[in-house]
């Protein structure tokens, strides 16, 4: 990240989860060189810590703090939302982001109950729970913009399965239309952000040959994945006052992915 910084979340406190990697990482450091302080969150206490020093070398100490949780369990997210509030004073933004995509998620034939219930309560129950505390906190303040991370897979259907995971952005989606229109007068905008295929730790992993990479890029127009800070920067609009009019909307960031049929050569 390189100057000249901007102004568009000064003043603001985030909290982040899934800080540690991928698109928290970036959208931790983008949101800070914008002005806002930020609690970045992942179950990964070294990760969030890493985020954190980064942050402080670039833009100075009182920037940003780390929190140890696991978004799958209530007292946790409610202590990272105290936590938020008690070192910064208030909650303006959260990025419900923090998700996880098993291995053995598969099919409907091969997929395990034990990995479809560990998905949910990480990629479906950790996102209410963010909500639910962040709420109570941004009626105080007379609103805020709550993002979750939802997925691509949502919106479109895949031969490579991960019933799971699929099932749990989908989710993600329905849950975060319906608290936007629930607290819509409240000035508290619910946005998802879907991103397309990343070239993320959480994806790599997965796609551990060339194979399997190029059996998803030939259904991407712009022919690469996606950098996470492509998704930090989408984030940050929705964050900010920018997108003041936005609230429910599927907010899809994926080169293409989703309007194609058939890409180019
Ligand atoms: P990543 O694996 O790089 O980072 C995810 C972070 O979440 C990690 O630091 C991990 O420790 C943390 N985490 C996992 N379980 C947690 C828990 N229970 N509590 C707190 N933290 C936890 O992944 P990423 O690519 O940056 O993905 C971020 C989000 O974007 C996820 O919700 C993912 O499903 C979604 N997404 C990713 C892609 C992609 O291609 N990478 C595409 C669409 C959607």
């Amino acid at each position: 990240m390189s100057p000249p910084f901007g102004s568009r979340l000064a003043g603001k406190v985030a909290v982040i989860t899934g800080a540690g990697s991928g698109i928290g990482l970036e959208t931790s450091v983008l949101f800070a060189s914008e002005g806002a302080q930020v609690v970045c969150v992942d179950i990964n206490e070294k990760g969030a810590a890493a985020t954190v020093e980064k942050i402080t070398a670039l833009f100075g100490e009182d920037r940003a703090v780390s929190v140890r949780a696991d978004v799958s369990k209530e007292d946790d997210v409610k202590n990272m939302i105290q936590l938020a509030v008690s070192r910064f004073g208030k909650i303006n933004v959260l990025f419900n982001n923090a998700g996880i995509m098993h291995p053995a998620d598969d099919n409907a034939l091969t997929t395990s109950e034990d990995i479809w219930d560990l998905t949910m309560r990480i990629n479906v129950k950790g996102v209410w729970w963010g909500c639910k505390y962040a709420i109570e906190q941004m009626r105080k303040t007379g609103g805020g913009s709550v993002i979750n991370t939802a997925s691509f897979v949502a919106l479109r259907g895949a031969a490579t399965p991960q019933l799971a995971y699929t099932a749990s952005k989908g989710a993600v989606l329905a849950m975060t239309r319906e608290l936007a229109v629930v607290h819509a007068k409240e000035n508290i905008r619910f946005n998802s952000l879907c991103p397309g295929p990343l070239r993320t730790p959480l994806l790599m992993e997965f796609l551990n040959t060339e194979e399997k990479k190029n059996r998803r890029l030939v259904h991407v127009p712009m022919g690469r994945f996606g950098e996470a800070i492509e998704q930090a920067k989408a984030a940050l609009f929705l964050a900010s006052d920018d997108s003041s009019y936005m609230t429910g909307t599927d907010f899809v960031v994926d080169g293409g992915l989703c309007a194609a049929y058939v890409t180019p050569e």
